[in-house]
């Protein structure tokens, strides 16, 4: 049976994901049911108390498109966006789709039922395209509609050769892991000596978070409702691009490249939320565009040619 964490236990530092110690990190803001931390050493954020990876997985059984936080959202609009991401990651580290070893898989992790990997597939022939996902339930679905190769498995789990994709891509999942740092290593594993890495991360260094944090702190811990919501349960860590390269070079990767782009929530979902509050996010996002701090992380790497 699993450990179900006592309100002590949530509410305790925990162990920073890239320095594997707390010895630098306190709590930054106690949320009452959860506390968040930040590593002094490092920078890296992330929700207090030790968390179980099979109690996390359970969260994402579901089938997210039908009940959660991507209801509403125009899935073939994203999968879009997240092609022009790929592209533009792979053009900061002077690669490109064309440019991948020939014949190489392309692997995405959390790829739900496939969106991403089926557009992706339109501009790459002749590989094969291989999909994982947590959610059973979301792989079958995609499999029935795009046929692609979607395994209902963490990528721990789904049987993939290391040492061959051409291509893994990872959007919005390594802040879901309760150990960044091992799924990051396995990731590295599979890559093809010449492959590449795009993932795709909330980042801690943002207007958004400044805003909701000088609320909270203002109003004596009263206003917590942004806080909470930017610093959702459901999210363990948050990446600084210091703390996520620190964090790759120490793993054995190479010529990491980090840089920051706008949220899919503000750049597709402003309209949920109401007038006043999309003048604010439409402020944050402008600010945030000018300041060189936009709300998401988007990240290419490769393996050290030694590792
Ligand atoms: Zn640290």
């Amino acid at each position: 049976m699993e450990h179900v964490l006592s309100v002590s236990e949530q509410l305790a530092v925990g162990e920073c994901a890239v320095c594997g110690t707390d010895h630098h990190a306190s709590i930054m803001f106690d949320l009452g049911d959860y506390a968040v931390s930040r590593c002094a050493a490092c920078g890296l954020v992330y929700l207090s108390g030790g968390r179980s990876a099979a109690a996390e997985r359970i969260r994402y059984q579901k089938d997210h498109f039908d009940t959660g936080y991507m209801r509403g959202f125009d899935v073939d609009e994203i999968a879009g966006e997240q092609l022009e991401s790929t592209r533009a990651a792979l053009a900061c580290a002077g690669a490109s789709l064309a440019g991948l070893p020939r014949w190489s898989p392309v692997l995405d992790i959390g790829c739900a039922r496939g969106h991403f990997l089926n557009v992706l597939r339109c501009e790459m022939s002749e590989r094969q395209f291989i999909g994982v996902d947590a959610s059973r339930r979301m792989a079958e679905k995609g499999r029935a509609e795009f046929g692609l190769d979607l395994r209902g498995r963490t990528f721990e789990t789904a049987g993939l050769p290391p040492g061959c994709f051409g291509l893994v891509t990872a959007f919005d999942v390594l802040e879901h892991v309760v150990s960044p740092a091992v799924a990051l290593a396995k990731m590295l594993r599979l890559l093809h000596p010449r492959g590449w890495a795009v993932l795709e991360v909330p980042s801690e260094t943002t207007v958004f978070r400044a805003l909701a944090r000088t609320a909270f702190l203002a109003s004596g811990g009263r206003i917590s409702e942004p806080l909470r919501a930017l610093y959702h349960p459901s999210h363990l860590t948050y990446f600084t691009p210091r703390s996520l390269t620190r964090l790759l070079e120490r793993l054995g990767a190479a010529d990491i490249v980090v840089r920051c782009k706008e949220a899919h929530i503000t750049r597709f979902g402003a309209d949920r939320y109401r007038p006043l509050a999309r003048s604010v996010i439409r402020a944050a996002v402008g600010l945030d565009r000018v300041l060189g701090t936009e709300a998401k992380l988007l990240v290419v790497f490769r393996r050290h040619s030694g590792a």
